[in-house]
């Protein structure tokens, strides 16, 4: 039988070339990772953290902390009590990314050995031993195992960041850290496998209610290891917060960067770093480049006018080659440039791209949020363009507003941005700003807990049982004012009581992992009985942009949208938004393959203007918080046409943030009083109804308000009569 001994043989010669292909890649990995700076003291760190319950580590960025740490823990025997190695992340990306590339450094499948979990998604098992999550995501599991009994070793990575998180879980570990090696006495504790071994909040007593965990009698805990890591040389501030705890250095290996900036001030950002990428793909010989963006629109608007710029450069040309300004390209298409977007909604299969070295000939340029400046190392970066600009959290605890605007970065951050250039070789930055800008900037940036809105941080300290959360043992302590605001606003919510107490709504409030006000209003609209139409809100109101409107195609998407919108306001309109896009896709699923129907559902997502990516977020994030409501026994029912309805449980959620129309057509929100215009992007910009309620302040030249709906001034006075019934 000749052709089943070929077909043998075939399959034996693929299984060597596979076995080889995993060796070669064994090898490739064993090797890179032997070259990394951290790889020289991985002895003397494993012996460091032996030796001292909490461990302060700071190195450069690229040195291998975040992908080599764990698995040296790992294999100095750090999980053999059963016990498991977590780290957290400032950024769900740096979760997802680091995670996969440390299973592939190990061999294994995510999710196996090495496994990730961010808000809306766990990949991890039983047998995972090194698990990368966001500091968020930890916070959170502390309310269901106050002890965080399942982790022998818990690294807090990207501490420099300082965000909330990171600040409001330094605070909870020091105490986790007290109790659990008070109740151990010298006892191991055999049971650390069980993960939420059903710790109730009794086990928790505090004098104060300041978040003093009581040493557990019943139960005895291994003492918990605990490391930050720091890519900020300043590592005084974590060591003097754990009581003189013992720091050291990882040396990293950085090649001379030169530094470039502008003669004069850019009024364009976007356009001079176009600009720049195209100057550096044509003049500057071979090597990646990384341009730092605020979010995904500037991201996708960059990329699609990098595509029409580069459609309109010679396709190919020998001649061009003979000038000596095109000499130094290493191949004769101009065309050659991949430009590969990362931000924190992308799907992450797409986020891996990034990490892929770019095909023989071909320049990467990386678009990217300032999740490369520290959180995640891309190889091969030669040029670096820093506009100098980042998306913060601002929180004016005067007008009790938080919002999301566009700012100058600090120094630190600038160097960590221009060091991305000199990883691999000596490098180019080049800062769209006057040398003279750069020396005005603060040389750090202020700690997130200084600057945002501290419900949803409060809501869980609470739910925590930490009452007195003004005297929590911060590293920084927020703003006096700033947390009596937010508690005001939780009164307003019902998630506190008036002597400060969480209350049975307050508690299912921190159950969801949304913000107050979204966790708020799918309680009040299972009541209602619009929970499924508030959940797709609530879903579509939780990504960046669902519409976009290319500057070249404005009147084509404007027609686009007005076949979703409704007179109502942008709930509504989003809520049509996703019907459509859900019946479309259900419809296509009939006669197609589920990856097919994905990809006319992209198709028909480009048709209409809609970012499919966010759509598909929204869609991810909707299908979690209905197993969340599920599980909690919300009532899930929809209100049908009844629009009316659903606009009376918008205003009975969202009050906190409603405004009235003024003569002059502005709007003047209840709250704070703060003067206001309703954002171009709404479908209400024209129609100027007389009260709304909104979800987004955004601060650009003028305040405006975005997702904007429609409402009734009475319905506040009934429906939350504990602000408005006051004012009448
Ligand atoms: P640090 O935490 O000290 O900044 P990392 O451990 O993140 O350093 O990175 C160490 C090295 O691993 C870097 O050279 C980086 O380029 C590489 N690396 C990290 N993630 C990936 C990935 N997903 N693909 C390829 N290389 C990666
Ligand atoms: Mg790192």
């Amino acid at each position: 039988m000749p052709s089943m001994a070929a077909n043998n043989f075939s399959r034996n010669t693929q299984y060597h070339q596979a076995k080889g292909d995993f060796l070669a890649r064994k090898q490739k990995y064993e090797q890179q990772r032997k070259n990394l700076p951290i790889a020289a003291v991985e002895r003397r760190l494993v012996e460091e953290v032996r030796n001292n319950d909490t461990l302060i580590i700071v190195g450069e960025t690229g040195s291998g902390k975040t992908t080599q740490l764990p698995q040296y823990l790992f294999k100095g025997g750090f999980c053999r009590d059963g016990g498991i190695i977590g780290i957290t992340q400032p950024r769900r990306v740096a979760a997802i990314t680091v995670a996969k590339r440390v299973a592939e450094e190990c061999g294994v499948p995510v999710g196996q050995k090495v496994g990730y979990a961010i808000r809306f998604e766990d990949v991890t098992s039983g047998e995972t031993k090194i698990k990368y999550m966001t500091d968020g995501l930890l916070l959170r599991e502390a309310l269901l195992d106050p002890y965080l009994s399942k982790y022998s070793v818990i690294i807090v990575d990207e501490a420099h960041e300082r965000t909330i998180h990171t600040d409001v879980l330094l605070g909870l570990l020091k105490n986790v850290q007290k109790a659990r090696s008070k109740s151990i006495n010298g006892v191991v504790n055999t049971d650390l496998n069980n993960s939420n071994n059903g710790h109730t909040f009794e086990e928790r007593i505090d004098n104060q209610n300041t978040g003093i965990l009581k040493p557990c009698q019943a139960k005895k805990y291994n003492p918990l290891k605990l490391i930050i890591m720091s890519a900020s040389l300043d590592a005084r501030v974590f060591s003097e917060y754990f009581g003189g705890a013992r720091a050291v250095h990882v040396q990293g290996r950085q090649f001379p960067v030169d530094i470039f900036y502008t003669h004069k001030p850019e009024t364009d950002c976007i356009d001079a770093a176009l600009i720049t990428i195209f100057q550096i793909h044509l003049e500057e010989g071979p090597g990646d480049v990384l341009v730092f963006l605020t979010g995904q629109e500037e991201i996708e608007s960059v990329e699609r006018l990098i595509h029409e710029r580069l459609r309109q450069l010679p396709e190919c040309s020998r001649k061009l080659l003979t000038f000596p300004i095109f000499s130094s390209l290493p191949l004769n298409c101009l065309r050659k440039l991949l430009t590969f977007p990362i931000f924190s909604s992308l799907p992450s299969e797409k986020q891996m791209k990034v990490f892929m070295p770019s095909p023989a000939g071909y320049r990467k340029v990386i678009l990217a949020t300032n999740i490369a400046e520290t959180s995640v190392t891309i190889p091969g970066i030669r040029y670096v363009v820093d506009p100098g600009l980042v998306k913060a959290r601002t929180y004016d605890p005067k007008m009790g507003v938080d919002s999301l605007i566009i700012v100058t970065t600090s120094k630190a951050q600038a160097l960590q941005r221009s060091g991305r250039a000199g990883r691999d070789g000596p490098g180019k930055c080049y800062r769209l700003y006057q040398e003279s800008f750069f020396e005005k900037l603060p040389d750090s940036t202020l700690p997130e807990i200084k600057r945002c809105d501290l419900s949803n941080v409060v809501l869980q300290l609470k739910a925590l049982g930490i009452d007195d959360v003004i005297n929590f043992d911060f590293i920084e302590k927020p703003d006096r004012t700033a947390v009596v605001n937010s508690l005001w606003s939780l009164y307003l919510l019902g998630a506190v009581t008036e002597d400060n107490k969480l209350s049975d709504v307050g508690h299912q409030m921190a159950r969801l992992p949304v913000d107050p006000v979204y966790s708020k209003a799918l309680i009040v609209a299972s009541q209602f009985g619009c929970l499924k139409e508030m959940l797709i809100c609530v879903a579509m109101l939780s990504v960046e942009s669902i519409f976009y409107a290319p500057r070249e195609k404005l009147e084509e998407s404007r027609n686009a949208l007005k076949s979703f919108a409704s007179p109502e306001g942008d709930h509504l309109t989003l809520l049509n938004v996703y019907h459509a896009a859900d019946e479309f896709f259900q419809k296509n699923r009939m006669v197609n393959s589920e990856e097919k129907a994905e990809k006319n559902l992209r198709k028909w997502c480009k048709d209409n203007f809609i970012n499919s990516r966010s759509l598909k977020h929204a869609r991810d994030i909707h299908s979690q918080i209905l197993r969340n409501v599920e599980q909690m026994g919300l009532r899930v029912t929809s209100c049908e046409d009844d629009m009316l309805l659903l606009r009376r449980c918008l205003a009975a959620s969202f009050f906190l943030k409603a405004a009235m129309k003024q003569p002059d057509g502005a709007y003047r929100v209840t709250l704070s009083g703060l003067i206001v215009q309703i954002h171009p992007s709404s479908v209400l910009f024209r129609a100027k109804p007389e009260c709304i309620i909104f979800n987004e302040l955004v601060h650009t030249n003028h305040s405006y308000v975005r997702n904007v709906s429609r409402i009734d001034y009475l319905w506040l006075i009934e429906l939350a009569p504990q602000l408005y019934a006051a004012q009448d």
